[in-house]
């Protein structure tokens, strides 16, 4: 365990899924935790609950990461209760696999507003506010490296995210911030699970050489490390994690 004390960490869609998972991670290596959430808010009371039993400290943000007023907003709370913002998750994302020609308009500007302008909205913020040796974790997806039919609009979500990660660690040249992005394989959360047979969902796990789905805790691992100390190096990289799929 790596101590934290006394820096803090916003998770963006940390009210299940990967999100919670690095929330907890976080608040076990001693982070300050902000729990940000789109609609769940019970979710995302039970995990602070949870990890303030624990000895940690956390607190719940709702806010639409579409929304850069309410991220703002989330910003400001942050700082607030805390003095500041040392460390940026990324992780609020959503996926609807369908054929391009049968995506809607509708659909595509929620993916885009959420994985895309979402992670647009809490980086600005970021530039604005983060301290100086601050940490920020985009969320990319192995899925744009294997091109499968169906995730046109997500994987082109996700590599705007991508060209995000590039160029900003350049940016912020100068504050000793980096900037990196994860890119998961399956991993058995909501989104990957929903709406696939169990067939489908065991011809996912088995495509790794590691044969299995990644858990919530495989991704919370990498993004810890990226956070603490040992990465210190490590700026403006995408880091696949998915047991050797792509
Ligand atoms: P998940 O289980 O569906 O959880 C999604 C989280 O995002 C929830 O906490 C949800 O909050 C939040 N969220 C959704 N829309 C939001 C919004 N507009 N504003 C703020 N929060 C919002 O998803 P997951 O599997 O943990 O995915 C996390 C990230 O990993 C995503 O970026 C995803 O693209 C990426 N990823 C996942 C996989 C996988 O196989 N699972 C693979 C590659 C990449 P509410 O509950 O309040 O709605």
């Amino acid at each position: 365990m790596q101590d934290q004390t006394d820096r803090v960490a916003i998770v963006t869609g940390a009210s299940r899924g990967i999100g919670a998972a690095i929330a907890e991670r976080l608040a076990a290596d001693g982070f300050t935790v902000v729990i940000n959430y789109a609609g769940d808010a019970a979710s995302a009371e039970n995990l602070a609950c949870r990890i303030e039993a624990n000895g940690g400290r956390a607190l719940t943000a709702k806010a639409d990461v579409a929304d850069p007023e309410a991220v703002k907003r989330m910003f400001d709370a942050t700082e607030a209760a805390f003095g500041g913002i040392d460390v940026l998750i990324n992780n609020a994302g959503i996926l609807k696999t369908a054929a391009l020609a049968e995506t809607s308009d509708d659909e595509f500007d929620r993916h885009f507003a959420i994985n895309t302008k979402g992670t647009f909205n809490t980086l600005r913020e970021a530039a604005r506010r983060m301290r100086s040796g601050g940490r920020i974790v985009n969320f990319s997806s192995t899925t744009l490296a294997l091109n499968l039919p169906g995730y046109a609009v997500y994987n082109a979500t996700k590599a705007a995210v991508e060209a995000l990660t590039h160029v900003f660690a350049k940016e912020l040249r100068g504050r000793d911030i980096t900037v990196n992005a994860v890119a998961p394989g399956p991993v058995a959360t909501d989104l990957f699970l929903s709406g696939k047979s169990e067939d489908l969902v065991a011809q996912f796990a088995k495509m790794p050489p590691l044969e299995r789905l990644g858990q919530p805790g495989d991704i919370a691992s990498v993004v810890a490390f990226l956070v603490g100390p040992a990465a210190g190096w490590v700026n403006g990289q995408i880091l696949r994690a998915n047991g050797g799929l792509a």
